[in-house]
């Protein structure tokens, strides 16, 4: 019995020894297991070939006895949500998307089968250089611009960034997420740009409504309010003043729940998209019945919204190039025929009048946009903790500069003294240097 027992407790700690162990390979793999994993993405060994800006500055170089990066530390940080690493920890770069052991893209001049060969970006490195300085002092965040004609990507930054070249133990939280394309942010009154298409393509004599604004409005017990009364409106000036009254009203008794969900989906913000076969984030809005004050909520970018920014970008971009989306790519020279109608045409064009309004109505009082043709739309989203992201996002109306952009800046302020005075300084930056 004895023999039985003393057996009994030599097993019963062998035991326990293998679930010990057991516990900690699996607390191993969970805190490491992403690291882990993207080694099986690894670069591929027999590339060789570079990553160009569009300019042709070298953003990364490759052959079988050395990997190398930009040569200064500006750039590589600054360009490395677009360029990756050769390990693949960000899980968007172009290094090991483009060369990584496992596909082919053979619809990639240069690099098809050998896995060898040049590719240019539409990417500037200069203003990325620029932006992720001006962005970085703000605090986390990103900007991302595109030509709204071709599609090509000239701009797009994440901040906090990392140096591939000389990567730390520990990075600042979040350094490796590409906030462009993978996060998601509460819109704010952004949002209402969509609020706005659903309730000019539904609500009959819309533009010859007025909204009054007291500062205030109850719904079913539950206050929503605007910085100030807004007084009686037009719908053109309810949106430049981003009256939250008035838009509250729009979304709870003109346009209701089923058609906010329909142009929610079908304007692309509810599932993730890929750019070059990269994916990006699919966002959030309550599809479900909330019910009045939350519904109001949710047409104001607030309740359970969430954004891409990326989402924003393709939207505001098809909205410029009059309801046509020319797919988002990295490729310099953009993505020729690849079309996507996105808007009812006629909408984007008075879209285009009410974003280009909304700047010369209010924002130009405020921001010397310096001649620069800006229709935008800010956007300052309460993030429930005190705190506001800031976004701006719009476009050039300029043939000579058709750009669209998206910016964040978490916990920034006010989308205008923040984010819409960034992407003026990048812009303005751009035009100076003769980057654009
Ligand atoms: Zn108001």
């Amino acid at each position: 019995m004895k023999k039985i027992s003393s057996r009994a407790i030599s097993v019963f700690l062998i035991a326990a020894l293998v679930i010990t162990g057991m516990c900690y390979f699996v607390k191993e793999d969970y805190l490491h297991g992403r690291k882990w994993a993207m080694y099986f993405s690894m670069f591929n060994p027999e590339a060789e070939g570079e990553l160009l800006d569009r300019n042709g500055v070298m953003l990364a170089a490759f052959n079988r006895e050395a990997r190398v990066y930009a040569k200064d530390w500006p750039t590589r940080v600054a360009n490395y949500h677009v360029t990756g690493d050769y390990v693949g920890m960000t899980g968007t770069g172009l290094l090991t998307h483009f060369w990584g052991s496992a596909s082919d893209y053979d619809f990639l001049h240069g690099i098809k089968n050998e896995k060898s060969g040049s590719l240019s970006l539409g990417i500037d490195a200069e203003t990325n250089n620029y932006a992720y300085q001006l962005l970085s002092q703000y605090g986390k965040g990103t900007v991302m611009m595109m030509n709204y004609r071709t599609g090509e990507v000239i701009c797009l930054v994440s901040s906090p960034s990392v140096d591939p070249a000389y990567p730390v133990e520990e990075p600042e939280d979040g350094s490796y997420v590409n906030r462009a394309l993978t996060a998601t942010y509460t819109p704010g009154s952004t949002f209402k740009l969509i609020t706005s298409a659903a309730a000019l393509e539904n609500v009959p004599d819309l533009e010859n409504m007025t909204f009054h604004c007291y500062g205030e409005l109850d719904i079913a017990g539950v206050k929503i309010t605007c910085m100030e009364a807004h007084g009686t409106q037009t719908f053109e000036q309810a949106l430049a003043n981003s009256c939250n009254c008035a838009f509250a009203k729009i979304t709870y008794m003109n346009v209701g729940q089923r058609l906010m969900v329909q142009y929610v989906t079908d304007y692309g913000f509810l599932n993730g998209h890929t750019i070059d076969g990269i994916y990006t984030s699919a966002g959030n809005y309550p599809t479900e019945f909330v019910g009045d004050p939350e519904l109001a909520w949710s047409g104001i970018g607030q309740s359970t919204d969430q954004v891409c920014p990326f989402s924003m970008l393709r939207y505001v971009a098809a909205i410029a190039n009059g309801g046509l989306l020319a797919e988002p790519t990295f490729l310099k020279g953009g993505s020729g025929e690849k079309t996507t109608p996105l808007l009812n045409p006629a909408t984007a064009v008075r879209l285009q009048e009410l974003m280009r309004n909304n700047v010369t109505s209010h924002y130009e009082e405020e921001v010397d946009f310096s001649g620069l043709p800006f229709c935008a739309k800010t956007g300052t989203a309460e993030t429930g903790a005190g705190t506001s992201h800031s976004w701006f996002t719009g476009f050039l109306q300029d043939e000579d500069h058709p750009y669209a952009f998206v910016a964040v800046i978490e916990e920034g302020g006010f989308g205008l003294w923040a984010a819409g005075l960034m992407v003026n300084d990048i812009f303005q930056h751009m035009l100076e240097t003769g980057t654009a």
